[in-house]
């Protein structure tokens, strides 16, 4: 049985409670209207209580170390008394139905750690797009008290920019000699990343690490960053050995300081703020047109008369968005 009732959330996710965490969070997830009201009135209430955690995206492709990297940064966050959330952007799960990211199975330590929460990305069932709500788990995960907030996402689609878009820090994972290509790296990638790092830089990697670090270093060079504080640099870490994954705490540690004492970390939560409501306007735009009862009833007919040349693309678009406002 659900729990009707907001304060009982509220209350439970002030007090740290790791089970009404969780079932705040699908509630926040959930496809059910009732439960999805429940949730975004448990988030606005929760509000003022976010907001003080460091967060950090992290992504690369499967194999680069992502889940080995979170588990020992995560781990030694831990020790240092942080408190620690995990959450996933994971796009492939929509299509195959499970999740195969922040899965604890991954992280087996961090797992169990009494000051760390992971949760896998939702699978398929959620309506709009990816990661949607994983912004708002975020903010009730700072309510919690979880004072760091890692996202971790694969480089496939929007994936990559929804969670830039969500995070002060935006590490990206690299493979040395693996080719750009393989690496799926699109310069995109690049122009987000607020720190890259070559990871698996141990045995007779490490001077290959090396040779890659310094590439990439000259392919940031070529870029402007978006801002003169911080210009991204590129480091080698063994997220295997525990090697570098102290530095590159202490590169987030002073992103956040420099872009602080100028005021430009603030700015760019609002900025993201606003990104995201107007993201989420368009999602509920879209939800809006494909739920509509006499939409689904027309859709199929006018795609296939205007693939057939009988209707114009924008009269048939039009005339879609007309019955919107009907009925309503
Ligand atoms: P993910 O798919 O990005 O989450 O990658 P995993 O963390 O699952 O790692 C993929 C494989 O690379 C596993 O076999 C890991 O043990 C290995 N691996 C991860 N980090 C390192 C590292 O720093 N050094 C070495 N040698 N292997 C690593």
């Amino acid at each position: 049985m659900v729990n009707q009732d907001p304060e009982y959330y509220i209350d439970g996710v002030r007090s740290g409670n790791r089970r009404i965490l969780a079932k705040t969070i699908t509630m926040i997830e959930s496809a059910h209207p009732t439960h999805r009201q429940l949730g975004r009135s448990v988030v606005d209430s929760l509000l003022p209580d976010a907001g003080k955690a460091v967060r950090l995206g992290i992504t690369g492709v499967p194999g680069v170390g992502k889940s080995t990297f979170i588990e020992s940064f995560g781990m030694m966050l831990v020790e240092r008394g942080h408190n620690v959330a995990v959450l996933a952007v994971d796009p492939s799960s929509t299509r195959s139905g499970g999740s195969i990211m922040a899965d604890k199975t991954r992280m087996e330590r961090l797992a169990t750690a009494p000051a760390a929460f992971i949760r896998p990305s939702p699978s398929s069932g959620t309506l709009g797009g990816v990661g949607r709500m994983t912004r708002e788990t975020m903010l009730v995960c700072e309510a919690a008290g979880f004072d760091v907030v890692i996202v971790e996402t694969v480089g496939v689609g929007q994936s990559e920019t929804t969670v830039a878009s969500m995070v002060d820090f935006f590490l990206v994972l690299m493979l040395a000699g693996a080719g750009d290509e393989l690496q799926g790296i699109k310069k995109g990638v690049l122009e987000l990343a607020d720190a890259l790092a070559i990871n698996k830089a141990d045995g007779d990697n490490v001077e290959k690490a090396e040779k890659a670090r310094r590439s990439y270093e000259m392919a940031l060079h070529l870029l402007n960053p978006a801002t003169p504080t911080w210009s991204p640099p590129v480091l080698t870490c063994s997220a295997l050995n525990l090697v570098g994954i102290d530095h590159i705490w202490s590169t987030v540690k002073e992103y956040r300081q420099r872009l602080s004492a100028t005021g430009e970390l603030d700015e760019k939560r609002r900025r993201q703020a606003l990104a995201w409501m107007w993201s989420r306007i368009e999602d509920g735009l879209r939800e809006r047109f494909y739920s509509h009862p006499q939409v689904s009833a027309r859709l199929r007919d006018i795609e296939a008369s205007v693939q057939r040349g009988e209707l114009s693309p924008t009269v048939g678009a039009e005339s879609l968005l007309f019955l919107l406002d009907n009925n309503r």
